[in-house]
């Protein structure tokens, strides 16, 4: 561990975690983003984005490199790391990485998003790289005039299928209700689309085929029949879980993980934020992403100025 303490510590670098960096940086805090890849987290598995405003249409990948650049232009450093455990020591935070770094910090923004949730079906693990997948952008181009099956009901569901369509001769919508969650919108342009089938009211029980995905075991929730669907892939987007788990000590969260703050992104332990897909809240956009950490961040600068304050109110 080396002498250098930073004002603001942040956790992943997607949009929350950019933002944060940004807001930090720029009011001149000494702030280091730490993230285990490329910085864009989600945004780099999005393709087309249609809902950030000002870019009427931009991808994932532009969003990320711009948010990137803009940060680093007021001083974010960007650290590649996989942390491990945040401890709160003695006023500070001692943050650990995989690669044997430690960091200490005066406040942490916890921005570390989530994992996509798995199926968990027989087939689905032995299968990942084999025609199962969880990035339609990263892997769409694999299935060129093959026929795929994606699984969910949800925005991501319908939005990677559609982006799927530009590959894929045919793309099953496989979902466990009859109603999606997905926007009207995109419900809209997925059943228009000549390529998309829906099959709803089921679930997939198995993937199978050697070495590569060759069917998917359908089963239907209304009579219980199975189909056998012959497929060439499978991309599962069935919501994902926070990776909420690395502060050593206990933090509120909700049922699923998600952890809870207050309005300042405050998460109980003083001096800790979170912002972003970690966080419980009702709707998972870009835009509240980088509404809550532009919160975080002014939270935490308010803070070390308090802190300060009465570090030398102490002293006189
Ligand atoms: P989501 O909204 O939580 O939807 C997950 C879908 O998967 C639901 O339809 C759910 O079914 C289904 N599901 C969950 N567990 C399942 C299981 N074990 N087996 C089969 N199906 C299962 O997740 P998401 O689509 O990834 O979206 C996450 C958040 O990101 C949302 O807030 C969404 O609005 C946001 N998002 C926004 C955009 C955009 O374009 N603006 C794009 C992507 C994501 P039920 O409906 O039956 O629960």
């Amino acid at each position: 561990m080396t002498d250098e303490i930073w004002d603001v510590l942040i956790v992943g670098a997607g949009p929350a975690g950019l933002t944060a960096g940004l807001y930090a940086a720029r009011a001149n805090l000494h702030s280091v983003l730490i993230e285990k890849l490329a910085p864009g987290g989600e945004l780099l598995n999005t393709d087309l984005i249609e809902d950030y405003p000002g870019f009427i249409s931009t991808t994932g990948f532009e969003l990320a490199q711009k948010m990137e650049e803009h940060a680093r232009k007021f001083g974010l450093e960007i650290e590649q790391a996989s942390v491990t455990a945040i401890k709160a020591n003695d006023g500070m935070f001692i943050t650990e990485t995989e690669e044997g770094t430690e960091y200490r910090s005066k406040t942490v923004i916890m921005t570390a998003g989530g994992v996509p949730k798995k199926l968990e079906v027989p087939g689905e693990a032995e299968m990942a790289g084999h025609g199962v997948s969880y990035c339609a952008v990263c892997d769409g181009p694999l299935f060129r005039n093959k026929v795929v099956a994606v699984a969910g009901g949800g925005d991501s569901a319908f939005q990677e299928g559609i982006y799927l369509t530009r590959h894929a001769s045919k793309v099953y919508i496989i979902h466990r209700r009859d109603e999606f969650r997905a926007s009207p919108d995109l419900q809209a342009k997925a059943k228009a689309n000549p390529k998309i089938e829906f099959i709803t009211s089921a679930v997939i029980d198995e993937i199978g085929g050697s070495p590569n995905v060759e069917w998917a075991a359908v089963r239907s929730l209304k009579d219980g029949s199975v189909t056998k669907v012959p497929l060439d892939g499978v991309f599962v987007f069935i919501g994902f879980s926070p990776n909420s788990g690395l502060f050593s000590g206990h933090l509120n969260h909700d049922e699923q993980g998600f952890l809870l703050t207050n309005d300042h992104m405050e998460t109980g332990v003083p001096g800790l934020y979170a912002a972003g897909d970690v966080r419980s809240q009702l709707a998972r956009q870009i835009t509240t992403a980088v509404g809550d950490a532009t919160t975080a961040a002014i939270a935490a600068e308010h803070y070390i100025e308090d802190q300060a304050f009465k570090a030398k109110s102490a002293r006189s």
